[in-house]
């Protein structure tokens, strides 16, 4: 077989994503690799197909205990065996399992860390061939990573104790060269073939908010999309509690999960969520590691995350299933301070010294950093988070908040005018120039030491934009950089005029800068607008509603007598392309993409009937 017709037998796609033929073509060839992929990019694909290409069996760590669950379940109902193996067996489900490994009933085998250290794991290890060791989430190695794991450090050691050396390929959706090299040089990855990719989902809008009433923009969001299921983040547990309290009072039916939560009925409501009884789930960043629930339509962060890589990671939980999805951020200046209290309250990992505690520290700040630009930005929202990940892009989207808004030009002259003459002064004051922050800090009559010490509370300028918030007047600036009429020093960042800047000082010209028109916060319509071209995004459905509505309850049906979710039967994106192919026969069926042969087999006749009787009704 080939890893085309794997993918499409086993798998149900057709093609392979960017990125996943070369990272799988460098191991067939046995070459280490280093994969860089979101959550959701579809790594496991890049495992599973060698894996299933090569003799002998892969060996998956992870350290994602439900997913190892969902991976193997969703294999065997593909047709492939596979197995998992953690502290969740019995003693008897061990035994039995160590027994089929034995006899060769797997081909892929998932394993959590801490299993590296069991003396009975390793011992069936080294009596198989493993042709492929993957370490998914393979940030967790790193001591810098948001999420050390010292089990993760046994990984070599594992791989010395092996009669021979598998190929190594690690997995992460980690952004930070820091990280990356980290990965390469413990794991001990030999030349990997590494490739960062996947990060844009275009079927994902983005979309910052800052509406004053949280709540009641989110309650409007909801009841327009009442019958798509969402996840509403917030960054703590009593965040959580109280606003499943608001939304319940205001009639939401929602479900909510957080780590302070009884086992039995986070586990009850975690449910409740996955088989669709509850379509919006209320939770904190402990939700969703390992939740494959591929028709999640809207992800919105009622409180901005710490870092990019956690925003996008919660916000990537959306259109798993490729089909239009948004993600929504409410951002006020609140969460930022939230953020850094969760930030310098949260390190408690005793297994470091405070000088690597500081470290971390500064990391995560760093971080945070980024993340605030991401709500300030007024560039493609898009843009900005591949950029933070280190991918290429174009310079819009077309699919974000950014890209979508309405601009409208905006007389600026007069701050035009204090800008530079601010400038102007402060630079005749001191007989040198100065950066940005304190230009800003002298605009806004700042009484900090810096501006004191210098003297600068004497400039004619001082406090002439007191009631300007700091980002716009940092706004301006950078626009009358990009303009021609300041320049900021290669040396020392700071700002000087240009030749230009007298035109507005002295000669009367005026300036005007584009700027994004404010909507009415809890007014504002989706993202996207009828009539505008989004690029990239699902094209809306042109499969009549009513024979969505046939194959739906079909696929109820059918997730219902085998107990498991929905999209465990076939994913929304599988069923609109069943609607538009309408097809006849097991070989027209098994062009549906994201249908598989397995899967065809168990399925296609139900589906294929409904198809036709809703035909003949048609007609
Ligand atoms: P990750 O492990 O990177 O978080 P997964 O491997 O779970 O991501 O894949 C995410 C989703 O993408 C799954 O629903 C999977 O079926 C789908 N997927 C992966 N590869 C492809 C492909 N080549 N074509 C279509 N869908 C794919
Ligand atoms: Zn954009």
């Amino acid at each position: 077989m080939t890893k085309h017709e794997i993918l499409k037998q086993y798998f149900g796609h057709d093609e392979f994503r960017a990125g996943q033929e070369e990272l799988i073509d460098a191991i067939l060839a046995g070459r280490d690799v280093l994969g860089i992929m979101p959550t959701g990019g579809g790594k496991s694909m890049c495992y599973q197909v060698p894996g299933m290409l090569m003799d002998g069996v892969t060996l998956v760590i992870s350290p994602l205990i439900s997913l190892m669950k969902d991976q193997v379940m969703a294999l065997k109902n593909a047709g492939v065996g596979a197995a998992y193996v953690n502290s969740t067996l019995t003693i008897e489900q061990l035994r039995l399992v160590y027994r089929r490994i034995r006899e060769g009933a797997y081909k892929i085998i998932y394993a959590a860390p801490e299993r590296l250290l069991a003396e009975g794991f390793v011992a069936v290890m080294q009596e198989v061939k493993i042709s492929l060791l993957a370490v998914d989430e393979a940030h967790c190695i790193s001591q810098w990573g948001q999420d050390f794991r010292p089990s993760y450090l046994r990984i070599t050691e594992f791989l010395d104790v092996l009669p021979y050396r598998p190929v190594v390929a690690a997995y992460t959706a980690t952004a930070t060269e820091f990280v990356r090299e980290d990965i390469v040089r413990i794991l001990g990855l030999r030349s990997p073939f590494t490739m960062i990719t996947g990060f844009d989902r275009p079927n994902l809008s983005f979309d910052v908010q800052k509406p004053k009433d949280k709540t009641a923009a989110l309650v409007k969001f909801i009841r327009s999309r009442t019958d798509k299921s969402g996840i509403v983040y917030c960054a703590t547990r009593a965040a959580v509690d109280k606003l499943y309290e608001e939304l319940t009072k205001r009639g939401v039916s929602a479900a909510k999960y957080h780590a302070g939560m009884e086992d039995a009925e986070r586990a009850e409501q975690q449910e409740d969520f996955s088989y669709d009884r509850k379509t919006v789930m209320i939770a904190t960043n402990a939700f969703g590691m390992g939740i494959d629930k591929s028709n999640i339509s809207w992800v919105v962060h009622y409180n901005m995350p710490k870092s990019v890589e956690a925003y996008y990671q919660e916000a990537g939980r959306a259109g798993r299933d490729g089909s239009a999805a948004e993600c929504v951020l409410y951002f006020s200046a609140g969460d930022v301070m939230t953020a850094k209290f969760l930030i310098e309250n949260g390190n408690e990992n005793e297994e470091l010294s405070p000088a690597e505690r500081q470290q971390v520290l500064e990391a995560d700040m760093a971080r945070l950093d980024a993340m605030t630009g991401y709500c300030k930005t007024t560039e493609c929202l898009r843009g900005y988070i591949l950029d933070y990940f280190g991918q290429p892009h174009g310079e819009t989207c077309g699919n974000c908040s950014n890209c979508l808004a309405d601009y409208i030009d905006v007389d600026i002259t007069t701050e035009a005018q204090m800008i530079l003459s601010c400038v102007r002064r402060v630079r005749a004051h001191l007989g040198y120039a100065v950066g940005t922050a304190l230009i800003v800090n002298v605009l806004r009559g700042g009484k900090v030491k810096r501006v004191l010490d210098l003297g600068l509370d004497k400039v004619k300028t001082y406090g002439v934009m007191a009631k300007t918030e700091p980002m716009r007047i940092r706004s301006y600036i950078d626009f009358l950089e990009r303009e021609g009429y300041l320049r900021v020093t290669q040396e020392y960042q700071t700002l000087v005029l240009t030749d230009r800047a007298d035109e507005v000082l002295f000669r009367g010209e005026t300036v005007t800068m584009p700027m994004k028109q404010e909507p009415e916060p809890a007014a504002k319509e989706p993202v996207r607008k009828a009539g505008r071209p989004v690029k990239g995004a699902a094209v809306p459905s042109d499969v009549p509603e009513e024979l969505m509505t046939v194959l739906k309850t079909v696929r109820l049906r059918l997730a219902e007598e085998e107990k498991v979710p929905r999209y465990m039967v076939f994913s929304n994106a599988a069923l609109e392309d069943m609607g538009r192919k309408r097809p006849h026969t097991i070989e027209e069926f098994l062009d549906v993409s994201g249908v598989g042969s397995t899967r065809a087999a168990k399925y296609g006749a139900i589906f294929l009937e409904a198809i036709a009787e809703y035909e003949r009704n048609e007609e």
